[in-house]
C-alpha cells in the first residue's frame, strides 16, 4: 500500500462537468474537501488555475485517447 489517502473512485458516466454538463474526466479535490468535476475540454482550459488551488487532481482524460482499446480487444 502506498500513500495515506483513500484511493479515489474512478470517474463514471454519472460524473458531469460543472461547466457544461458533459461527462467528467477530471476531478479536482479542494483543500477544504470539496470536489469539482470537469470534462476533458474544461479540465484542460482551467488546468493551470486548478493546479494552483487543488489538493489533488485526478485526471482520466487519457481514457479518451483514440486508438487505445485496452478493454475491448478486437479478437
Ligand atoms: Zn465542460
Amino acid at each position: 500500500m502506498t500513500g495515506a489517502m483513500a484511493p479515489m473512485k474512478p470517474l463514471s458516466a454519472l460524473d458531469l462537468c460543472d461547466r457544461c454538463g458533459a461527462q467528467a474526466y477530471v476531478r479536482v479535490v479542494l483543500p477544504g474537501g470539496g470536489e469539482l468535476l470537469f470534462c476533458a475540454h474544461h479540465g484542460r482550459q482551467h488546468g493551470e488555475a486548478l493546479a494552483r488551488i487543488a489538493a489533488e487532481i485526478q485526471d482520466e482524460t487519457d481514457r479518451l485517447s483514440p486508438g487505445k482499446t485496452a478493454e475491448a480487444p478486437s479478437r
